[in-house]
């Protein structure tokens, strides 16, 4: 691993922490610890930021030429191409997903976003606007400034390259703050993004704990924006933090509890997979995470015999060996949470169909393995129906009718993503407007594209990450108004 020790990326190098704390990196398949990194404090935050603004004000990256600005936003998505197999492994050590998991969901959609990206930076410009008066009146779109990317452990390059690339392309200057539980490869992306030609002080990391590092950087005065990816409780507090210090501007990118819809006429196989795998792929660890399957009354025993079978099939262990379908959980803290919430499912008299446990099979027992679960018979108002688990859990509801389904799909908090599955057009389309959700999904799951716009309703946030939408996140409008 090329990830010194202890160090923090600022400036466009590696730099010792003021800091004299430091966070553990363990592999949670294992239970080892692979390093530790800094736990920043305020001065080391302070530091980068003052870095960031003053990369910002001299102009050290906004002022290239937006070609050559492309370009560099380019490189780095080759490069992190290039470090596929290194970087499967590091996602892999830190999180407890497969490195096929760690390269089709983390390291090709973070390349792809660099590109993407790349795409936009001579494309970002302003109108000419017809108004009253002998007036020239004109538009600028200029970059927020200092922008601080705080993200999470499930998809912890992707997620990154969702803030980071908008960010740059935009013009501003970055600090991205990773999960204290998977700061390795958001180290590593900043070398990378040196390595592509980025100037000193446009990307620089700063790891630690959240109520320490990420709050000195909510709390920051020169902080222009926060981009968030998390939990809700970090959301409120992080516009508590907004609101005691400067306005900063936030978007936020919060949990899910997906409905995942079957009619009885879908493609029972298709809909049998993508359900799968919409739900126990990345251990469940998943924001839009197919968690409440909602099955027609005249398929639910059918399709749930089936669901059950598969669970019981899939192959958990060592991420790393050939062969294995899913991986450990992230922490003992949150396998803990999951199997609450197993508990509760039992308690409140959902029928268990699979799993149900952790799995202490062998060397597993060493790790945070959870055995894929399958709840039947489950309420809209009990509570593994209701608040996010983060884990290998479904929680199947039967339905009677399309009212019905839609009813109790929009009855929870969340609304990030929920999915459709019928061969009736006509139905397709119906659902799909009447959920509040800001991704829907007919007959597949999971779709995403750098191009396309993800967010929530509801309280699962405000503000689109990715395609043009996340554009408005990163600039500011000036209106110019010039007397002829
Ligand atoms: P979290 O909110 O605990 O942590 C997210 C990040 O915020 C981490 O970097 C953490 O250190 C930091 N943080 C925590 N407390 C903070 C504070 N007081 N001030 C500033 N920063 C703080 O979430 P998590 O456990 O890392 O991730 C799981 C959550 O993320 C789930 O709810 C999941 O649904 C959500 N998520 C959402 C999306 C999405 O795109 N909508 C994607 C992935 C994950």
């Amino acid at each position: 691993m090329d990830v010194p020790r202890n160090q923090l990326f600022i400036n466009g190098r590696w730099e010792t922490c003021a800091c004299d704390r430091f966070v553990d990196v363990v592999n949670p398949s294992t239970g080892e610890l692979i390093t530790t990194v800094p736990d920043a404090n305020s001065d080391d935050v302070d530091r980068a930021v003052a870095t960031a603004r003053a990369s910002f004000e001299k102009r050290t990256w906004r002022g290239i030429d937006p070609s050559k600005r492309e370009r560099i936003l380019w490189n780095i998505g080759e490069l992190i191409e290039k470090s596929r197999d290194e970087l499967a492994v590091l996602i892999s050590q830190q999180s407890g997903k497969t490195p096929r998991e760690a390269a089709g969901a983390d390291i090709v959609p973070a390349a792809d976003c660099f590109r993407y990206y790349a795409g936009w930076v001579r494309k970002i410009y302003g109108e000419t606007i017809p108004v009253d008066g002998p007036f020239l009146n004109y538009t600028l779109r200029e970059p927020v400034g200092v922008v601080g990317a705080i993200v999470p452990w499930n998809f912890p390059l992707q997620i990154a390259a969702w803030k980071v690339a908008p960010a740059l392309a935009c013009g501003c200057s970055v600090v991205l703050k990773p999960s204290e539980l998977t700061p390795l490869d958001a180290l590593r992306l900043a070398e990378i993004a040196a390595e592509a030609g980025l100037p000193a002080g446009a990307l620089n990391v700063v790891t630690g704990y959240g109520e320490t590092t990420g709050e000195a950087l909510a709390l920051h005065e020169d902080v222009d924006k926060i981009s968030f990816t998390g939990s809700i409780d970090t959301a409120r507090r992080l516009l508590q933090c907004s609101s005691v210090s400067n306005l900063k501007r936030l978007s936020l990118e919060l949990g899910g509890k997906s409905p995942n819809i079957v009619f009885p006429d879908a493609d029972f196989d298709a809909a049998m997979k993508s359900s799968f795998w919409g739900v126990f792929g990345n251990k469940g660890e998943m924001c839009t995470a197919g968690s409440r399957l909602l099955l027609h009354e005249s398929i639910y025993d059918r399709f749930l015999d089936e669901l059950a079978a598969r669970a019981r099939k899939m192959r958990l262990g060592n991420p790393m060996a050939p062969g294995t379908q899913m991986g450990s959980q992230i922490s003992a803290r949150q396998m803990d949470r999951i199997l609450d919430y197993i508990e509760s499912g039992k308690q409140d008299g959902a029928r268990l169909l699979a799993g149900g446990g952790r799995d202490l099979e062998g060397e597993k027992a060493k790790g945070y393995f959870i055995q894929p679960t399958v709840f039947a018979d489950v309420k809209p108002e009990m509570k593994i129906a209701r608040e996010e688990i983060f884990g290998p859990v479904v929680s199947a509801i039967r339905f009677h009718d399309a009212e019905e389904a839609v009813a109790i799909a929009n009855g929870t908090i969340y609304g990030l993503a929920a999915a459709v599955w019928t061969r009736d057009v006509r139905l397709a389309h119906r659902v799909a407007a009447e959920l509040k959700a800001g991704a829907v999904w007919v007959n597949t799951y999971n779709g995403f594209d750098s191009a396309s716009p993800f967010g929530g309703y509801k309280q699962s946030g405000f503000g689109r990450d990715l395609g043009s939408y996340a554009l408005e996140q990163y600039t500011n409008v000036k209106s110019v108004w010039i007397a002829l």
